[in-house]
């Protein structure tokens, strides 16, 4: 795969990678937004569809797409991967000199992508992150969640990680052929991006509402990226079971004294409820801990595997060579 990957060879000036899943409402709309855009840029591009095993009209509608537009090239997971995973498959297969990612439900605006690309050229930047300047298109539970989120992660991450900076980005060549180099496994990019060190700016934009269709983010998966981006950069939660450890114990230490003291007075010790709850308190805190350690234990499982994220059934790029 990493042949077929590498090979560059009529390189575009552009190329944005799109992840696509169940989009068939927003699809003829993204086309017909983007497209004038790139085409008003003036410079070969090319846009790579990545559809993460859609399974309503998606896949159709790309077809017709692409009839009419000869830079979409169309690229098929064989099963639903994930965001993340249907953006490594298109910054792994993009072809230009400079790589856009943007959502298919324009809440991040394409027009913005030329802005990007001329900051990028003019600074000398090798990465642009699209800033969410305003959210108030989003509901108040999304942008509390992604306030937290941010915070915590440039806690965990360090403080280069870019506030409100999401997937909409420019990367050059060398970024997307620095993460090339990386081992084949999910990749949280918000993170691992700014983490990489190269010289970077910001555009700063309005996000909107999404153009039509529903959320493919539900609770569970936001939970799941929490999840992954803290495990995924962050020994923290690993040192935190330590810490609690050695807390309980010089609590528990304090008790004994406490309880040999009043011993020693005469006075009769206060029993059942204060043993019951102090068991049930430390029981809570081991689980917990060892539910911290088993997160680790399962991302390590399955590097260890050694499974790719995606695979890819089609790409239309490679067909058309
Ligand atoms: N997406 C994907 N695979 C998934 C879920 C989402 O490729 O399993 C794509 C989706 O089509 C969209 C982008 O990822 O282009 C972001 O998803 P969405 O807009 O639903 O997320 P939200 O903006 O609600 O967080
Ligand atoms: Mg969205």
């Amino acid at each position: 795969m990493r042949a077929v990957d590498d090979a560059c060879r009529e390189a575009p000036a552009l190329s944005v990678a799109v992840p696509v899943f169940n989009e068939e409402e927003v699809l003829p709309v993204l086309a017909a937004r983007l497209r004038p855009v790139l085409d008003g840029c003036g410079e070969p591009y090319e846009v790579l569809a990545v559809d993460d095993g859609s399974n309503d009209r998606t896949p159709l509608l790309l077809e017709e797409l692409r009839a009419a537009w000869p830079q979409l090239r169309v690229v098929t997971l064989r099963r639903n991967s994930g965001h993340q995973a249907a953006l490594t498959a298109g910054l792994r297969r993009a072809r230009g000199a400079y790589v856009v990612s943007i959502d298919a439900d324009l809440q991040d605006p394409p027009e913005v992508i030329p802005e990007m690309l001329a900051l990028a050229r003019t600074q000398g930047l090798d990465i642009v992150y699209g800033v969410r300047g305003d959210r108030s298109t989003d509901s108040g539970f999304k942008r509390r969640t992604a306030g937290a989120y941010y915070r915590l992660m440039r806690r965990l991450a360090g403080a280069h990680v870019p506030a409100q900076a999401g997937d909409f980005r420019l990367l050059s060549r060398a970024v997307v052929d620095t993460l090339k180099t990386l081992p084949d496994q999910q990749q949280i990019y918000r993170l691992l991006i700014p983490w990489l060190g190269f010289p970077s700016g910001q555009v700063a934009y309005r996000r909107a509402e999404r153009a039509a269709g529903t959320s493919k983010y539900p609770l569970h998966k936001m939970v799941l990226l929490a999840f992954d981006s803290i495990t995924g950069f962050s020994a923290v939660p690993l040192r935190l079971a330590t810490a609690i450890g050695a807390l309980s114990s010089v609590v528990c230490l304090g008790f004994l004294v406490w309880a040999l003291v009043v011993y020693a007075t005469g006075s009769p010790l206060p029993g059942w409820s204060s043993l019951i709850i102090t068991m049930l308190f430390f029981g809570a805190v081991q689980l917990f801990c060892l539910g911290m350690l088993g997160e680790y234990v399962a991302r390590i499982h399955t590097a260890v595997q050694g499974r790719p994220t995606y695979v890819v059934a089609r790409d239309t790029g490679e067909e058309e060579r």
